[in-house]
């Protein structure tokens, strides 16, 4: 008889975003004239850059001729955005890495889920909460859920405590979805600090590097000291370059990173990857990868950082409009999301309703990201211009 894995069955129904569409269908259905906003989005809306949409196409020709033709390529990337990337977004921060510790993957989301293949069913997690929903249903999955949560609310300013007991595997996600918020370089190294002392392993997502605006603010965990003998590090073009739906990204795994077999023997993590990489992962396609080799030429650079700048003036357009109506806010200045305090102590779903049935604006419930997010709630700043100014037009009761 064929046996089902048990664990799918374990997790928690997944209805957040379901539930909003629900409600908001609902709404319109009662509603038909409300000129609904929509501030929840989690996607980018504005397209691909020139020098990318370029690169496609240039590629795309390659593909038509016999003596540029690619068929499979290396299941671990093409040395050229290997190369790039070392060169883009490392080097000039003092981080160098050799080109097999770079994994050129299908998006962040792939690799943070599947990176638990290597690792033993019998490890602690550490993940702060409010939280990216993936780190734990993918553990959850593979039947590991010795889970330890490290709230992070108002009353710590969002700067997650470290654990007061021994765990093994630390999530941490910076700049973070869904509160915005941002960690400095010092409270990052006690992080990295804790994983030497304690033999432990940050998996450290970085989807929301590029729009950190401030100094002092880490863009990568190896600028850590001691973070490549700890730390395994997700990026994605998905935020950075509008490739949600183009496909790439890529994962670091230091050769120096390990973790002890039952017998207490230190393996390196690097060739595990690799290994498991090879076996289930068929690559980015040729013609992905030279759209995201186009990300770093001067031009790509540039046109890059326009999309990111539309983006974060959203975000300060919003966070200056919530604050004039009152609102308690975080985030929105290093990173494309705003996290508000609800009013009054309503809870996030209350609130939820209070902005549909109000000014017909829909956000996102914070508890949907995790118990301490409830009495929270989130904005993207991902938007058009144009909803974010009206949408804070209303807010002030204009
Ligand atoms: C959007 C997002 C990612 C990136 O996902 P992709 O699979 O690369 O599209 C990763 N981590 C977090 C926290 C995100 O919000």
């Amino acid at each position: 008889m064929s046996q089902v894995n048990e664990n799918f069955l374990k997790l928690n129904a997944s209805y957040l975003f379901s539930e909003i569409a629900h409600r908001v269908a609902d709404f319109k259905a009662a509603n038909p004239e409300a000129d609904v906003i929509r501030l929840g989005i989690g996607d980018v809306t504005q397209p691909l850059c020139p020098a990318v949409i370029s690169a496609l196409h240039r590629a795309v020709d390659e593909m038509a001729s016999a003596s540029t033709f690619r068929g499979y390529g290396p299941e671990h990337g093409y040395d050229f955005l290997q190369k790039a990337i070392i060169e883009g977004d490392f080097q000039p921060r003092g981080i160098s890495l050799e080109l097999d510790e770079v994994f050129i993957n299908d998006g962040a989301k792939s690799d943070t889920g599947n990176i638990g293949d290597i690792l033993g069913l019998n490890n602690r997690l550490c993940m702060t909460d409010p939280i990216y929903p993936v780190y734990v249903d993918s553990n959850r999955m593979a039947g590991r859920d010795d889970i330890i949560y490290a709230p992070c609310n108002a009353g710590n300013n969002f700067v997650p405590s470290l654990p007061t007991e021994r765990v093994d595997v630390i999530y941490l996600c910076y700049p973070n979805n869904p509160t915005g918020t941002v960690i400095s370089k010092t409270e990052l190294q006690k992080w990295v600090d804790y994983a030497l002392a304690n033999d432990a392993i940050i998996m450290y997502d970085a989807a929301y590097e590029a729009y950190i605006r401030e100094e002092g603010i880490p863009h990568s965990i190896y600028e850590c000291e001691g973070a490549k003998k700890c730390a395994i590090e997700f990026h994605s073009y998905s935020k950075t370059a509008g490739f949600t739906g183009v496909r790439c990204g890529y994962t670091i795994v230091p050769r120096e990173v390990t973790a002890r077999t039952s017998g207490g023997e230190r393996v390196a993590l690097n060739p595990l990857w690799n290994r498991r990489q090879c076996t289930k992962f068929n690559g980015t396609s040729y013609i992905q990868q030279r759209a995201a080799e186009a990300i770093y030429t001067e031009e790509g650079k540039a046109q890059v950082r326009a999309t990111i700048d539309y983006y974060m003036e959203n975000a300060r357009i919003m966070r200056e409009g919530l604050i004039k109506a009152g609102f308690q806010v975080w985030g929105g200045v290093n990173a494309p999301y705003i996290w508000l305090k609800t009013p009054d102590g309503v809870t996030s779903w209350e609130f939820f309703d209070q902005l549909l049935h109000g000014p017909n604006i829909v956000g996102t419930p914070g508890v949907g990201f995790g118990p301490s997010g409830e009495g929270y709630f989130r904005l993207t700043a991902f938007g058009q211009r144009e909803d974010c100014l009206r949408a804070m037009e209303r807010l002030s009761g204009k």
